[in-house]
């Protein structure tokens, strides 16, 4: 402590306001725990902020514009017009009902709220500066402490975000113009999802990828639906490329690309670009636009919080290691969310947090991962849980696996949507659900009634005898418990 200091004390101290942090502090203060939330920034951490509620308004407001301009088969003759500064403005209207409903929740669970930026002194003691020039620090002591400071986007070398055309995802969420034309680094789910934003609001996009496909980390057979509708917006593609610098031109810049086995840290990534689109990469690429978007993921932000003062150690890519209790290797400090590893997911953060303030109220909680669901807001939506047929057999089981396409979904056709379909890879022997995969309409929305049957020990059966309404997009995923079952009615069983 600082000489000349007074110290607060707290049962438990929450650093970062992320969908981590505020949900482990909000269910501290529902187990009547003593606990202080601080934040730098704003409620609502990157996902409230500059990430998923951002970007999933601008992809529902563009993709109504989108739709409205593309429905001449139903009938409908418009052409909209897109005012993306207004359109900002109603995205930061519903950031702030969100961002000022947390704080509320934090005071009505009786969280204690500190603005501020927090550093370990020590194993039982915080300092929160709080920030601007006289406005001083303080101490806190805490018996716990749960680090939730999420994640920041990496930059590559030679593309500041400091410099004005070059933008990470927050940047770009930020826009009041739309741009002529963009440069999209990084065909990851984010890169894909605001690139399907500025295409459908008429920018003209183009995309670099290192390796050979978009979404790398999803099956081909989710990923191919994504690209091939990618495509038909307009946004061309280089795959096997990696950004290496870009400068000025009159009327614009100039990015230049190298090919990613030629590129600087491009060797590994070359190993896995096996495809011809990849193996065509030889000459540099060279590509023009007005701005260009840099989404080549995430680095945990543990390293301006003097952890060493606390002993927590952190591994070599700066995540916290933890246990299933959220646990680091001090015993009463916890780590959650983005800052605790993959994945990256705003759910992932919230779940451990509340596992982290149970822990600390002695309940016996802990973390299972099994029936964690992903969604990628792109156009077809992906969604996720559990086990891939392929790792399922990797992990010994015998996999009865049912597949239905949304082309055979009565309501799918309605929607104008049919692309995709819904995968269920189940145990052969017990029937039990293994995992699913969604790519489609509102795969997001769908998966979460797999992630239930996993929760819930469900098998093929139950949910096959599971009764959908009609005609829903749901149905679809009692034809493919029944496809697996191999008695599906809407299409043929193989
Ligand atoms: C464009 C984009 C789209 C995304 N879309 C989705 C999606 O659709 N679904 C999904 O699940 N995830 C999505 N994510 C990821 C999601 O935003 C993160 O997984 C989630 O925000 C992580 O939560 P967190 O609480 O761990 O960290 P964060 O949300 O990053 O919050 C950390 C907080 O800690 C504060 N902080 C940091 N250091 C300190 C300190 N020393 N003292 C005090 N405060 C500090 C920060 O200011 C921040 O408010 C998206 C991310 C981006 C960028």
């Amino acid at each position: 402590m600082v000489v000349g200091d007074i110290a607060t004390g707290t049962d438990v101290l929450v650093i970062g306001a992320g969908p981590a942090g505020y949900v482990a502090a909000i269910r501290a203060g529902q187990l009547d725990l003593d606990v202080t939330l601080v934040e730098k920034e704003a409620y609502g951490g990157t996902c409230l902020n500059h990430g998923c509620i951002p970007s999933k308004a601008l992809i529902t407001a563009s993709g109504l514009a989108h739709e409205a301009g593309n429905a001449e088969e139903m009938g409908i003759h418009a052409d909209p017009a897109v005012d993306l500064s207004q359109m900002v403005n109603w995205k930061d209207g519903v950031v702030d009902q969100l961002t000022s409903g947390v704080e509320k929740l934090c005071k009505a669970n009786g969280v204690n709220l500190l603005e501020g930026t927090a550093r370990f002194a020590d194993e039982n003691t915080a300092r929160i500066s709080h920030g601007g020039e006289g406005q001083g620090s303080e101490s806190v002591e805490f018996e716990h402490a749960i680090v939730a400071t999420g994640s920041s986007p990496i930059e590559i070398p030679n593309f500041a975000y400091e410099d004005e055309p070059v933008l990470n995802s927050r940047q770009a969420l930020a826009l009041d113009s739309v741009p002529d034309s963009l440069v999209v680094v990084g065909a990851g789910y984010i890169g894909m999802e605001l690139a399907g934003v500025f295409a459908k609001l008429g920018t003209d996009v183009t995309v670099i990828e290192m390796l050979e496909d978009v979404l790398p980390g999803y099956e081909a057979d989710l990923a191919r639906p994504v690209k091939k509708h990618a495509k038909e917006l307009g946004i061309e593609f280089h795959f096997g490329y990696s950004a290496s610098e870009w400068h000025e031109e009159d009327d614009g810049i100039r990015v230049v690309a190298e090919p990613a086995a030629a590129a600087d840290g491009g060797s590994e990534a070359s190993g896995d670009a096996a495809s011809t689109e990849a193996e065509l990469a030889e000459e540099p690429l060279e590509l023009d636009a007005e701005k260009v978007l840099v989404a080549v993921g995430r680095a945990p932000v543990s390293d301006t919080l003097d952890l060493e003062s606390a002993g927590v150690e952190t591994d070599e890519r700066g995540f916290i290691p933890t246990d299933d209790r959220a646990r680091t290797n001090v015993e009463h400090i916890f780590a959650i969310g983005d800052v605790a590893g993959e994945p990256m997911l705003a759910h992932k953060g919230s779940m451990e947090g509340q596992v982290a303030a149970e822990v600390i109220a002695g309940e016996p909680s802990a973390i299972d991962y099994q029936a964690m669901p992903a969604a990628v807001f792109t156009e077809p939506e992906i969604g996720t849980v559990g086990l891939t047929q392929s790792e399922a057999e990797e992990m010994g089981f015998e996999t009865a696996v049912g597949k239905f396409p949304f082309q055979a979904s009565g309501r799918a056709l309605t929607t104008g949507h049919s692309d995709g379909f819904v995968k269920i890879v189940a145990d052969a022997d017990a029937g039990f659900i293994l995992g699913a995969q969604i790519v489609g309409p509102e795969a997001s929305e769908l998966i979460a009634e797999l992630g239930l049957a996993i929760e819930l020990g469900a098998t093929l059966e139950d949910v096959a005898a599971t009764i959908h309404a009609h005609p829903t997009l749901a149905e679809s995923v009692m034809e493919a418990a029944e496809n697996a079952l191999g008695h599906a009615i809407h299409t043929l069983n193989r």
